[in-house]
């Protein structure tokens, strides 16, 4: 059977800073993905302007394939792959996939999230037919057309601002009464001329046979309807953790994540779960970096040593 020392499975923000710390410390590592593109969802960002040292911001499209190529330099091997099973062994995991299985003593888990779905009447009949999780990809399209935007966190307010620059107008319903994303977000979306908020509204059906044409809505105070004209719906309401490979093993916490320990090592020797997959990720681009190099430093030395003994885990900050 194929042998490496690390598989690193997911080729994301968290996947690719592990393949790089792990091949650094001289250790044989696969990283194996589905996707054709590295970096996960961050690819498609028109501007991440919150990671340490990019003071004007940068790309996602411009920094991930750097992240991939920095890993690849130290050693790391990228793969097309999906991975179909992970099961234990006597000496670590195998990772099995259409190409066969591989096996490591250590293998990290860093599949990140994907957008969380609405659940409403429209949606699947209309995703990809004006319903679009990216703005920077899709927002040029809908020129001189009114646009909605679903949510009230950092992406709901990102993508708004990415979308201001290409549409006519965008109306952004938050289920909430107030904004929860980053205030220097906020204070843009709030200031930008071709923005409507409105607060304590939730969609409850998206319009439209071949092509979306409105959305119905809701006032979860007054209860009052409305449908809203529009030729596409962005909604970021939250992302749902791709756990699937872990679930087998180890017990999910109530968000689908895994739980780690600070060094991102679950109950079982040899299995590491790093970034959005996890409990109590931060979700920033930097501390899902920060995750996939404590992973990897776990995993040399977990290697080195053999000993494995996850700490207890700290105190979740409330979100
Ligand atoms: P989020 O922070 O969980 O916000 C989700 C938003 O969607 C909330 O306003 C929530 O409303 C709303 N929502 C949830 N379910 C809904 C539904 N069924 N209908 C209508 N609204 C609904 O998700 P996110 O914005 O995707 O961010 C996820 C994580 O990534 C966060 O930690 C965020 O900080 C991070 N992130 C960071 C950046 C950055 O630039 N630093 C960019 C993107 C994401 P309620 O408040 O009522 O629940």
């Amino acid at each position: 059977m194929e042998e490496r020392e690390v598989v690193v499975v997911g080729a994301g923000l968290a996947g690719c800073t592990a393949a790089l710390f792990s091949a650094r410390h001289g250790r044989s590592t696969l990283v194996v993905d589905a996707g054709l593109v590295p970096g996960g969802q961050m690819f498609n960002l028109a501007r991440i302007e919150d990671f340490p040292g990019f003071p004007q911001g940068i790309a996602g499209y411009d920094l991930c394939p750097m992240l991939q190529e920095q890993a690849a330099s130290a050693g790391a091997e990228f793969r097309p792959c999906t991975v179909e099973a992970l099961a234990p062994t006597e000496a670590g995991w195998v990772v099995t996939g259409p190409d066969g299985p591989v096996e490591a003593r250590v293998v990290i888990v860093a599949t990140g999230s994907s957008p969380r779905r609405l659940g409403i009447p429209g949606e699947e009949r209309l995703l990809g037919h004006g319903i679009s999780h990216c703005a920077s990809c899709d927002g040029p399209i809908y020129r001189e057309r009114a646009v909605a935007v679903i949510g009230g966190g950092d992406s709901a307010l990102l993508e708004t601002l990415e979308l201001v620059d290409h549409v006519a107008s965008v109306t952004v319903f938050v289920r909430g009464s107030a904004l929860r994303g980053q205030r220097t977000y906020a204070g843009r979306v709030e200031a930008a001329q071709n923005v409507t908020l409105v607060y304590d509204t939730v969609v409850e059906e998206i319009l439209g046979e071949g092509a979306v044409t409105g959305v119905r809505t809701r006032n979860v105070a007054t209860g009052e309807t409305a449908e809203v004209e529009v030729a596409a719906v962005f909604p970021y309401i939250g992302s749902e953790p791709q756990t699937a490979l872990v679930a087998p093993h180890v017990p999910l916490d109530p968000d689908g994540r895994a739980p780690t320990d600070a060094w991102m090592r679950t109950e079982l020797p040899g299995l590491l779960v790093a970034g959005e997959a996890r409990s109590d990720s931060a979700a920033q681009a930097v501390t899902v970096a920060g995750d996939g190099a404590t992973a990897a430093v776990a995993a040399d030395r977990y290697l080195g040593t053999g000993v494995w003994a996850p700490a207890e885990r700290a105190t979740s900050v409330p979100g």
